[in-house]
């Protein structure tokens, strides 16, 4: 059987990480067993229409390197492929039901459903609609029915759940999954309007398609029973199931947005790296061997195994995403890293040279999350400090600091060569003949050059920086210390 997969996302107007991490396991599935990956729009809720929803997820989707075979714009033989294009289809497939006594029509009025609920509510049961006291098909009967249907009269048209059965089907990562069909709603396939519901849409949709797994989110799971019942009805060969886990917080609860972005669109402009956040979102609820979690796409492919995907919930691990993200930009290129920091440099203002730059971003890049992190963290490299760190000033600022400080300037200033080797071996011989421990001295060269107390090497930042620079520096900081400004 040739394996056909899609991602059938309704355009909500921005692409969910979950939905990512499902896209991704359909993509990584497609490709390892050489299938066709597909993407299909579901907009039949028309309530939900966002502008340009469709084109924001498919550009997350394509920022991702997710590709895809079929779908709209790609081309296919299963065309169209926005639900919406497809809404003939869904009646004739309903009334298909209808003649064959799988579905019926249900005539009740939004009030009348409410008061049933109520009802239920009261006496303690779960709400699921009541086919023996509602009005439809079978208490009004055939001619009442057909007098309704002729009058125009609202309807529905509903699924007609067998009563005392078992619905059973194989998840691939949940193993045999078995409903009571007493737990199962006569659920709306066709609403009045004339449009399908998500159920009926998605059904006749992978059907026709020729979808040979559905991949898709533990939240779908209680819908699966209804879809088998209706792939039983129309008599059509079922796909496979698999219901990926749910995404949580640190916290166990289910992910949301009030603990930090979930939307691919936020992460990609707070700049994380592609290949870092995919490797992330991969990670949610698989891992392809041992200890070592940083893999390229590829390899993912190569990996890929639907059964060995967890039940259990994936917490969304935010520390370890930016991690995850520090050890991708290490391995950029520092060309790389500037073509990330360029736009955000100069919007902070910052107009250095080129090689200028390359050089700090060479210096830094293990130091830091994000390209863009580079403006902040080493601000001192764009321009003289604008302030200085009390605290480590307070603890490295000491009696007798000044006077060690000052000769070691002096002797800096008679190097020939404005190298790291050359002032390395001009303070060790200080230090040396002192009897004095680097850090006392470098600690206070810290302060005075970049007023913070982390950085790169001081002697790989002073060679950047130049020798005039660091000199002016110095002299500043005295001056701003004499004038009790430090
Ligand atoms: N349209 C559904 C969604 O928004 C698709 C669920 C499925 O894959 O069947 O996620």
């Amino acid at each position: 059987m040739s394996v056909r997969v899609r991602f059938a996302p309704s355009p909500t107007g921005y692409l969910h990480v979950g939905g990512l991490r499902t896209a991704l396991y359909n993509y990584l599935f497609a490709r390892n067993k050489g299938g066709k990956m597909i993407i299909r729009i579901e907009d039949t809720d028309r309530t939900r229409f966002v502008e340009n929803a469709q084109e924001n997820l498919i550009s997350a989707l394509q920022w991702a390197g997710i590709t895809f075979d079929e779908g709209p714009g790609f081309g296919g033989d299963y065309g169209p492929y926005i639900q919406s294009e497809r809404f003939d289809l869904y009646s004739k497939y309903a009334q298909d039901l209808i003649e064959s006594g799988s579905a019926y029509y249900a005539f009740d009025t939004a009030e009348e459903i409410e008061a049933m609920r109520e009802r239920q509510k009261k006496a303690g049961i779960a709400p699921k609609y009541d086919r023996a006291t509602m009005k439809n098909q079978f208490t009004l009967g055939e001619q009442e029915t057909q007098r309704l249907i002729d009058e125009g009269i609202e309807k529905v048209v509903r699924l007609k759940v067998p009563f005392n059965e078992e619905i059973k089907f194989k998840d691939i990562i949940r193993g045999d999954v078995s409903v009571k069909t007493k737990d199962v709603d006569d659920q709306i396939l066709l609403k009045s309007d004339g449009f399908p519901t998500y159920h009926l849409a998605n059904v006749v949709d992978d059907h026709l398609m020729k979808i040979s797994h559905v991949i898709r989110g533990e939240e779908w799971l209680p819908s699966t029973p209804k879809h088998v019942l209706l792939y039983k009805s129309f008599g059509w060969e079922m796909p496979e199931f698999a219901h990926l886990p749910l995404l949580l917080n640190n916290n166990k609860t289910k992910l949301s947005k009030r603990h930090g972005d979930v939307a691919v669109e936020d992460f990609r402009q707070k700049g994380y790296i592609k290949e870092a956040f995919v490797n992330f979102v991969s990670l949610l609820g698989w891992n392809p061997s041992g200890d070592n979690e940083i893999h390229s796409l590829d390899y993912l492919i190569e990996h890929f195994n639907l059964e060995k995907v967890n039940k259990g919930g994936a917490i969304f691990d935010r520390p370890k995403l930016l991690w995850m993200n520090s050890m991708y930009l290490r391995k950029q290129s520092s060309e790389e890293i500037y073509e990330m920091l360029i736009e955000d440099l100069k919007s902070a203002g910052i107009d250095k040279p080129k090689d200028y730059v390359l050089e700090v971003i060479t210096l830094l890049k293990e130091r830091i999350n994000f390209a863009n992190d580079l403006v902040e963290f080493a601000d001192y490299m764009w321009g003289k400090p604008s302030s200085f760190d009390e605290k480590f000033k307070a603890k490295q600022w000491k009696e007798g600091t000044e006077e060690l400080v000052r000769p070691a300037i002096e002797l800096l200033k008679t190097a020939d060569k404005w190298e790291v080797d050359t002032l390395h071996k001009l303070i060790e011989d200080y230090l040396n003949e002192k009897g004095v421990g680097f850090g006392k001295l470098m600690n206070p060269l810290r302060l005075m050059i970049t007023g913070k107390s982390v950085g790169a090497g001081m002697f790989e930042t002073m060679v950047i920086l130049g020798r005039e620079e660091c000199l002016e520096r110095f002299d500043e900081f005295f001056i701003k210390m004499e004038n009790g400004e430090i």
